[in-house]
């Protein structure tokens, strides 16, 4: 088993419970619902698919909803489908459609205001780009660049035009009841510009469920939200690389430094962070991925990324468990490359740490619980933690010693699901000392496979509730 975390979007062809098990099995930690597809119907179903198949395995599977969140999307078209040849002229038009050629209604108040002669239009994942050569009072009249397929309610970007902020229309604040009902463990965010976004979902999440409200991730896909990914990760619980979109906003020439500068980011700020989109897409039709798929995934394994996502490779491909096991085995063999030669510590990037706000007392102690049990050859670092802070702050340097998290809160082990490494069992809260270290033991013997005569490193705030991490010592199995 990686310690990278695998992400897998369940769709049509993984909703059956037999194909959601196998998912799992083969190697998923968390599946993905992605609210922009598929009715509540399925949403409920796959969300309480994922729970039985936990409770059956054992072993949590952490679930996560994808919101669709303030994307711009054209209407509809007559037919559905439609070829755009390059020099065509199209008309934008307000309103929902459906509309003949050459009308592609796009139901977005005021958008006509916003666009200028020579503004770029793009369509879909970004393929079609369109150029405005004329705008009046009723529509704007723009020649094709690119052309290709469009078909109703893809997505429509105008690089850089100041378009209106949108936040959760009814449809999010809809699926996000229907999430918050079924009891999902993350709530994916997309489209967020700045930190006052998650501050609103926040309110809104807690407002549904005040007792066990989801964690927030923030699905870095704009511009904005680049500029803005300080505050964004202060109030987030973790991020996404969403390069789909990104991808769109960005030159793609950017991506790669842009998926690197994110991943220490979150790092720095010891927050999980997902990259996602495209890992291994030649897998929906092929059972093996391309050379530059398989590089692609070890090296956001080497940029240091919490967790890898699969989309189309498992909701919509024809070999998911193919895709998954791929991932797992690719990363797998790419994390002895962290730990450098034998060191058992983390490869020499402790530096993108320093300076970081974590970098206070609990920082260094985490930091020498890693470098303690390296130095010993312990077979585990044990973190007891109420809120999952510790855990995170260990995590974050990638430690060779398999990390193994006594959790005295359910939905922290939840939130630790998208988190690089950790494997979670629950202990009573408020245990003394003695009592949590025979806790340790008990659960290195069965959760690490651990035998008499071990030794692990154990790092916590002790008393456990709220306190700092501040304690550090070797336990024998
Ligand atoms: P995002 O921008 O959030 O990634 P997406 O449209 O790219 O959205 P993915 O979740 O990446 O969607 O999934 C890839 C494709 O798989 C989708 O475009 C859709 O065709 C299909 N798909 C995903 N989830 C479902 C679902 N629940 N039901 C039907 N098809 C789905
Ligand atoms: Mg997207
Ligand atoms: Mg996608």
């Amino acid at each position: 088993m990686p310690r990278t975390r695998i992400l897998a979007t369940v769709g049509p062809a993984t909703m059956s419970e037999e194909r959601l098990k196998a998912l799992v099995e083969a190697g998923a930690n968390a599946l993905r619902v992605n609210f922009s597809h598929g009715d509540e119907d399925q949403h409920r179903t796959i969300l309480q698919r994922a729970r039985k198949i936990g409770e059956e395995l054992g072993r949590p599977v952490t679930t996560v909803a994808d919101l669709q969140g303030p994307k711009y999307r054209i209407g509809a078209l007559e037919p559905e489908l439609r070829t755009l040849l390059p020099g065509e002229t199209v008309e934008l038009k307000g309103g929902a459609g459906p509309s003949e050629a050459p009308v592609i209604p796009v139901p977005v108040d005021g958008f006509l205001r916003i666009l200028h002669q020579g503004q770029q239009v793009l369509v879909g994942d970004g393929a079609i780009e369109l150029r405005v050569e004329s705008v009046d009072a009723t529509s704007a009249r723009a020649r094709v660049v690119h052309g290709g397929h469009i078909s109703s309610h893809q997505g429509i970007y105008f690089p850089g035009a100041p378009f209106p902020k949108l936040s959760l229309g009814p449809k999010d604040l809809h699926d996000l009841r229907v999430a918050v009902e079924e009891g999902v463990d993350w709530v994916a965010l997309s489209f967020v510009a700045s930190a006052a976004d998650l501050r609103a979902a926040r309110a809104q999440v807690a407002a549904l469920q005040p007792d066990r409200a989801p964690f927030l991730l923030a699905k870095i896909e704009r511009a904005e939200a680049l500029r803005n990914q300080v505050g964004i990760l202060e109030s987030a619980d973790g991020i996404m690389v969403a390069r789909g979109d990104l991808g769109i906003e960005v030159p793609l020439a950017h991506l790669a430094l842009v998926q690197k500068e994110l991943v220490t980011a979150a790092r720095r700020a010891a927050k999980p962070c997902i990259v996602a989109t495209q890992m291994l897409l030649s897998m929906v039709s092929s059972p093996r991925p391309t050379r530059a798929e398989a590089t692609d995934v070890a090296n956001a394994v080497l940029d240091g990324a919490d967790c890898l996502m699969l989309s189309e490779e498992t909701a919509v491909g024809q070999f998911p468990e193919e895709s998954v096991r791929y991932l797992a085995s690719i990363a797998e063999a790419t994390e002895p490359a962290l730990w450098g030669a034998g060191s058992g510590t983390f490869l020499g990037n402790e530096g993108d740490l320093v300076g970081s706000e974590l970098q206070g007392e609990e920082g260094a102690v985490a930091e020498a619980a890693v470098r303690l049990a390296g130095r010993i050859g312990a077979k585990g670092i044990v973190v007891p933690t109420h809120s999952g802070r510790t855990a995170r702050l260990v995590a974050r340097l990638r430690p060779k010693a398999p990390l193994l998290v006594l959790s005295s809160q359910p939905s922290t082990s939840a939130s630790l699901g998208l988190l690089w490494g950790v494997r979670a069992r629950n202990v009573p809260s408020r245990l003394p000392l003695d009592s949590l270290r025979d806790a340790a033991r008990t659960a290195c013997i069965e959760a690490l496979q651990l035998s008499r005569g071990d030794r692990v490193v154990l790092t916590a705030g002790y008393p456990l509730e709220g306190r700092p991490t501040n304690l550090l010592t070797v336990v024998e199995i």
